[in-house]
């Protein structure tokens, strides 16, 4: 078999592939939010928008666990530049506060 240009093996190829899916699934639920609210919801699944947010937060978290256990990237730096994040997001932020950094873990820890 020819190997690609890209260097990924069929398996990072797939993960990548699975990820960038549940990020897009992510952005869709944020748009429809955006134009129908929170607590406006599918009209045949009945499924509320801000359970639909959480639930493809959900499965971004899941996408990203599977490309950290692959080897693609790593836990430790991902915590480490979300914490970096919310150190210089909220000067950027108009409307929101951002009470707490994560502890290393991916957990919130109060500051
Ligand atoms: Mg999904």
């Amino acid at each position: 078999m020819t190997e690609h240009f890209n260097g990924l093996t069929p398996a990072e190829d797939e993960l990548l592939a699975v990820l960038a899916e549940e990020c897009a699934e992510v952005i869709q639920i944020i748009s429809k939010i955006q134009r129908h609210g929170l607590r406006n919801y599918h009209p045949e699944s009945r499924e509320v928008n801000a359970y639909t947010l959480e639930r493809e937060m959900g499965d971004v978290r899941a996408a990203m666990k599977l490309v950290c256990e692959a080897g693609i990237a790593r836990e430790s730096t991902i915590h480490l530049l979300a914490d970096e994040k919310l150190k210089h997001i909220e000067r950027y932020l108009h409307h929101s506060v951002v009470p707490a950094t994560l502890n290393g873990t991916g957990r919130f820890n109060a500051e």
